[in-house]
């Protein structure tokens, strides 16, 4: 007689059985590896809250991704910390910027790789804030905004909540003069040799204003990755230790970024996010987190059929190394399980800081 529900044991007897019947794979392939761009020669500075993870000089930057490459990891995704930050993020769409230096210096040195580059304003901006700023109206009767216009002194941003008008204007960042310079940067980053720009920015209609850019500049077949579902919270607080992009303190910037990124208590309004991403032209959406958003990941993949990514983020991977450090856990078979169960959810791809050394694994030191 039969007995159906021993069946599954007599499937996992032995390690090629298992292989048989592996619904997911894991493959050096399937990573990207993020990686920060900062100016100077031979600058190495480790990042506190992320072990093995570093800023690095573009010449630094080309070793480590070389050394990634011959691990079995062929993409990479640059963040670049600029010479300097303004109000307006002006390197971020400087063609000598930190990152089209660096795009170019890896194009040179290590053909074979994929170079996406992320595209926001927050490294750029002196406030951390993904686009420009400008005094917000909502809430300010007319009256006192008309006053508020003509008395500079006592209104103008700077010093918004200071000695103060009677409507000091909070900031908020403006969507629509923000787009443009998305499009300038996207480009700026194309003309250096960028396979994929990847928006981070959550500004409504940049994928567009992007798409549109590259194609009158000649790059329409640059693939946009969108970070459709980007959700606001607290896994990327190592990150901006790494990427120098939080947003300052100061009277009337907004002091996080709910306003733009997304509430992380939503499911629907994230296939809302994606669905415009779609329509405006993105190739591949991303959403990011990973593991807290698994069900997000499920969901745009169910719904989607083009390429879907997830960001194994900053906080994750500290999570990570910090129980590792402390003992706790298994890093590498942690790493491992953790990966394969986003790509189980639904991602093609993953971006992770662990992305070498879990090549390293994935190919047992092989390569
Ligand atoms: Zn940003």
């Amino acid at each position: 007689m039969a007995f159906p529900q021993d069946r599954p044991r007599r499937m996992r007897r032995t390690e090629a059985l298992r292989a048989l019947v592996r619904e997911t794979t894991l493959a050096p392939d399937d990573l990207v590896w993020p990686l920060f761009a900062v100016p100077g020669q031979r600058v190495r500075n480790a990042v506190k809250s992320m072990p093995g993870v570093f800023q690095l000089s573009v010449d630094e930057l080309v070793a480590e991704a070389q050394a990634g490459y011959e691990a079995g990891v062929r993409s990479v995704i640059l963040f670049g910390v600029p010479e300097k930050k303004d109000a307006a993020g002006t390197e971020a769409y400087a063609d000598d910027g930190i990152i089209p230096r660096a795009v170019r210096a890896l194009k040179q040195k290590v053909p074979g790789l994929v170079v996406m580059t992320d595209v926001c304003m927050c490294e750029y901006t002196d406030h951390g804030h993904c686009g420009i700023l400008r005094p917000s109206r909502a809430g300010v009767p007319e009256e006192a905004w008309r006053r508020a216009q003509g008395q500079p002194d006592e209104a103008a941003p700077k010093r918004a909540g200071g000695s103060g008008g009677p409507h000091p204007p909070e900031l908020m960042v403006d969507n629509d003069l923000t787009l443009p310079l998305l499009a300038r940067e996207a480009v700026a980053h194309a003309r250096a040799g960028a396979d994929i720009v990847a928006p981070s920015d959550m500004m409504d209609g940049r994928v567009a204003a992007i798409r549109k850019g590259l194609d009158e500049s000649g790059f329409s077949d640059v693939p946009i990755l969108s970070y459709a579902a980007k959700f606001a919270g607290a896994f990327y607080g190592p990150f901006r230790d790494a990427a120098e992009s939080a947003p300052r303190e100061g009277a009337g910037i907004p002091k996080d970024r709910k306003g733009y990124q997304m509430d992380p208590a939503n499911a629907r309004e994230a296939l809302r996010e994606v669905a415009l991403d779609v329509a405006e032209g993105a190739d591949m959406v991303m959403v990011k987190p990973a593991v807290p958003y698994l069900d997000i990941v499920r969901m745009v993949r169910e719904r989607y059929e083009i390429p879907v990514a997830a960001y194994h983020v900053s906080g994750e991977y500290a999570m990570i190394k910090a129980a590792a450090q402390a003992g706790w856990i298994d890093e590498a078979r942690v790493v491992l399980e953790t990966l394969l169960c986003i790509r189980r959810a639904g991602a093609d791809f993953v971006l992770t800081y662990c992305a070498r050394d879990a090549a390293r694994l994935l190919t047992g030191g092989r390569r």
